[in-house]
């Protein structure tokens, strides 16, 4: 059975890009941010969106559909992001009546609820995954205990899913070594990853005085790890 956009109830945007040839690969998209996160990475530059706002802050349901109705044919898809996404129970929901509307569904996520992850992924059609940090070291980047084991298991849930997909990694020196990075790298290539995007660190919106002030120096990624990450991935992008 179909579900239809008369079976949507409110859930938490705060804002929507109308227009995007960036946000979802090779497609046309608007991209809904989800208000709310359980994590607090240092180098966040969406710190607005991490607590749930009152309802009244929110875009209102029937902007959201109006959004939608209007859309349909033009834009190719429509990616969630955030905030994080997957912590809203409602997110299937809406993906499905985006998708029965005749949108391709993208998906932003740092992987933080793999359970709500994987009802989603046969949903979508691209999702694009932060990967923060060596597993083992997440907790250094997002300040929250046990969140890399969450991340490793989103991370095998994407690769075992066939949809299309993306690893990110944002690095600050301050943060991880290169050395780090480069563990991360080899890991996620002995699990099977291939489209793998880096990109460097920029202090606009970022909340961390530290980071922002010890930010300036950064010249872009050296010829030693960008070596190193086009050795590991066939599909690498690196974004200075
Ligand atoms: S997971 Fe994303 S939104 Fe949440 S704190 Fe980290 S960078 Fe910010």
């Amino acid at each position: 059975m179909k579900s239809g956009v008369g079976d949507l109830t409110d859930i938490c945007v705060a804002g929507i890009t109308p227009f995007t040839t960036i946000d979802f690969p090779g497609r046309l998209a608007g991209v809904f941010y989800l208000q709310g996160c359980l994590w607090r990475c240092r180098y966040c530059y969406n710190a607005e969106f991490w607590n749930l706002p009152p309802a009244g802050t929110r875009v209102p349901l029937d902007k959201l559909l109006q959004f939608l109705s209007a859309r349909k044919g033009h834009l190719d898809g429509i990616v969630f992001s955030g905030g994080e996404p997957t912590i809203h129970e409602r997110l299937p929901v809406w993906m499905k009546a985006v998708k029965d509307m005749g949108f391709e569904i993208g998906l932003h996520t740092g992987g933080m609820v793999p359970e709500y992850l994987e009802k989603v992924l046969p949903l979508c059609s691209w999702v694009g995954l932060d990967i923060k940090a060596p597993f083992s070291l997440y907790e250094k980047v997002t300040l929250i205990a046990g969140s890399g084991a969450l991340a490793r298991r989103s991370a095998e849930l994407v690769l075992a899913s066939g949809v299309a997909y993306e690893f990110r990694t944002t690095f600050h020196p301050e943060v991880l070594s290169e050395d780090d990075i480069l563990e991360m790298a080899r890991d996620l290539v002995s699990m099977g990853c291939k489209h793998y995007t880096f990109q460097m660190f920029h202090p606009d919106h970022c909340t961390d005085k530290e980071l922002r002030e010890s930010a300036v120096p950064i010249a872009g990624i050296s010829a030693n790890l960008r070596q190193g990450l086009k050795s590991l991935f066939p599909k690498l992008q690196v974004r200075e």
